[in-house]
């Protein structure tokens, strides 16, 4: 996994069939943002949150297929499926209007997908199947 890779699977929601973004539109970047763990309520107000190191860099929000907004938190308005509203999957940034989604690849994954996803740079949290 380098900075400047292009994601090679489309993502989809983690709970339903929505695509989040197609394939070869988000670049991989370096970050440090911490982000709330994603569920299905996203209004519980002490949330656990996780450091995410890796994102996938969107400029422009009109390159989503499927996204919403939940809640603003200082300069991020946090990203969720626009369809069940599942999130954060990641953050929007008001001052550069640019959007990242977080690399979730460690969530719930088996020791055996962790490997596999190691391998081929993809994640099971917002992969989806091919058509
Ligand atoms: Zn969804």
């Amino acid at each position: 996994m380098s900075n400047g890779e292009k994601n090679a699977a489309r993502f989809g929601c983690l709970i339903c069939p929505s695509v989040i973004l197609l394939a070869g539109v988000g670049t991989l970047v370096k970050t440090e943002f911490k982000l709330p763990l994603a569920n299905k309520t996203s209004t519980s107000e002490d949330e656990e949150t996780e450091f995410v190191t890796k994102c996938w860099l969107i400029p422009d929000m009109f390159q989503f297929e499927n996204v919403g907004f939940s809640k603003t938190v200082g300069n991020y308005k946090y990203l969720v499926c626009a369809d069940c509203e599942v999130g954060p999957i990641g953050w929007h940034c008001i001052d550069s209007k640019e959007s990242y989604i977080a690399d979730h690849r460690e969530c719930s994954l088996t020791e055996e997908e962790e490997q596999n996803s190691m391998d081929n740079h993809s994640y099971k949290y917002f992969k989806t199947s091919p058509n």
